[in-house]
């Protein structure tokens, strides 16, 4: 029988990463986006899936910090997958990367909607697909999350978020066969990266214990292993590079 996924923020990065692995795992996959320019790059990549893993595909712009986008997006789903949701994976995120006394609240309150909030949602609204089936939820926490990160209290604070709504819905939905999990990454190299100040990067990534930034193959390998993981659930597995035991 087909499997079905929903992955946010599959563009680029990250997302994009996860969304091929979800393909090569013969899941059908529903990749969203936010930009108008990322329309045509995350068809490309429903393409790519569609021909190299034999698997449907649909892209669907959405903005995730908006429950009526969410919304919308999954009924988009169910109409064209059917009503069996087996993988959730939320990852659209953002960060601001400012002072705490300048960032003003309508930067932070994006930064919380879009990275915690936006999962809550999409929890709340794929959950009755996805009970009572072994089934699994991932959702793309940080390093912040765990440790604190200077001028990026907003995002530390949803990330944060994202781990505790984790470990609640892993209790709460265990008994209904849904494992819920989240991927802590470390640094790894994407656009959110790429737009930090590059000689601050080569000096953090100095710090990194074995000894380079992440690539994005490392959080798709980590997604890959909890969706085949039966026992593991409420769990943060975190490719950081040892970056956290500093
Ligand atoms: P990118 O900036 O490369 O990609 C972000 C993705 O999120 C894009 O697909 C973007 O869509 C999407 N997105 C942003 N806002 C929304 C929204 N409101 N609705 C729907 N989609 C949205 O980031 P990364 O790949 O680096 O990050 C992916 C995840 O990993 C994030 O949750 C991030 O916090 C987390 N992370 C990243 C780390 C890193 O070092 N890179 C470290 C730790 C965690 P669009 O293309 O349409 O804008």
């Amino acid at each position: 029988m087909s499997k079905n996924a929903i992955i946010t923020g599959g563009s680029r990065g990250i997302g994009k990463a996860m969304a091929l692995k979800l393909g090569e795992l013969g899941y059908n996959v529903a990749i969203n986006y936010r930009s108008d320019s990322s329309k045509e790059k995350t068809e490309e990549i429903i393409e790519e899936i569609k021909t190299k893993y034999g698997v449907e595909g649909i892209a669907i712009q959405a903005d995730v910090s908006k429950f009526e986008d969410c919304k919308k997006l999954v009924e988009t789903v169910v109409d064209t997958f059917g009503d069996k949701i087996d993988a959730l994976v939320n990852n659209a995120g953002i960060t601001n990367n400012c002072n705490f006394i300048d960032l003003q609240p309508e930067d932070y309150e994006r930064v919380i909607n879009t990275n915690l909030v936006s999962m809550m949602h999409m929890c709340h609204l794929t959950l009755p697909y996805m009970v009572d089936r072994e089934t699994a939820i991932v959702c793309t926490a940080s390093v912040g999350g765990m440790t604190g990160v200077i001028n990026q209290a907003d995002y530390c604070a949803a990330k944060t978020g994202v781990i505790g709504l984790v470990r609640a819905l892993a209790l709460e939905f265990a008994g209904r066969k849904v494992r819920v999990n989240a991927i802590a990454p470390g640094m790894i190299m994407t656009d959110m990266l790429r737009g930090v100040n590059q000689d601050e990067l080569n000096a953090l990534a100095a710090t990194i214990p074995i000894g380079r930034i992440g690539d994005v193959s490392d959080i798709a390998g980590a997604l890959e292993y909890i969706l085949q993981a039966p026992y593991l659930t409420g769990q943060v597995i975190s490719p950081n590079g040892g970056f956290v035991l500093q």
